[in-house]
């Protein structure tokens, strides 16, 4: 195994790359195997393709892509067979700034041959949404744009049919840090967001934030206190 998963529930696991602490979420079913968010490279991405096929036994047939930072988009090059739903203006970053999406990734301190790589396999998404269901057979995944906060079009990713209920949250909520507000970030919508992800939830479900640890309802609520003090 090339990285540490936790087992969340039945089915859906999380690892966290060495590289940005970036999550990578795994739900598999009797007919689909999902990732959420891919990393930067396609090096990490091919050891994340290979461990997905020993914990499911399958290859990925969806990915889901959170919000249009490079380090949840670039290793989605790797995985040329599924099928990639993300909210169309990651569709447009891909598109239309790729320059910007390797200078990024550069500036953070990723490795520039292995970025051109990655930009160079970059395919535009076919399923542009704010909203699906995936159905992977014994349970379906609900993707949702609850509204701004990360960016002006982060989805999260909600697998109901488990218990706890787990929602990959993006870099909605951070656990190893503040919240990340970069100039893309809405922080007057973040908290309301934040609240519409907890009434979607619900008070007993699991977390899973961008960067860190796994958290809890009442974690989200006192990110969502910070983010109101600082409005
Ligand atoms: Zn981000």
């Amino acid at each position: 195994m090339n990285f540490a998963w936790e087992l969340l529930a039945d089915g859906v696991h999380r690892c966290r790359l060495p590289f940005l602490d970036v999550t990578i979420g795994l739900v598999h079913g009797r007919t689909g195997t999902l990732l959420v968010d891919t990393g930067t490279t396609l090096a990490e991405a091919d050891a994340v393709k290979a461990d997905v096929l020993e914990i499911a036994g399958s290859t990925v047939s969806h990915i889901v892509l959170t919000h249009n930072h490079f380090d949840h988009i670039l290793g989605s090059s790797a995985f040329a067979d599924a099928e990639v739903y993300c909210a169309p203006e990651v569709a447009a970053t891909i598109a239309d700034r790729t320059e910007h999406l390797r200078a990024d990734a550069v500036r953070y301190g990723a490795d520039p041959d292995e970025v051109t790589r990655a930009v160079a396999a970059l395919r535009v998404p076919e399923h542009l949404v704010r909203r699906a269901e995936i159905d992977l057979g014994d349970k379906s995944v609900t993707i949702a744009h609850l509204g701004s906060g990360h960016t002006d079009h982060d989805l999260v990713v909600v697998v109901a049919d488990v218990d706890p209920t787990i929602v990959f949250c993006g870099d909605l909520v951070e656990e190893s840090g503040d919240p990340s507000l970069g100039e893309d970030s809405d922080r007057d919508a973040w908290p309301a967001t934040l609240g519409q992800l907890l009434e979607v939830a619900g008070p007993d479900a699991v977390f899973v934030p961008g960067p860190g640890a796994v958290v809890d309802a009442t974690f989200v609520e006192l990110q969502q206190q910070w983010l109101t003090d600082r409005m």
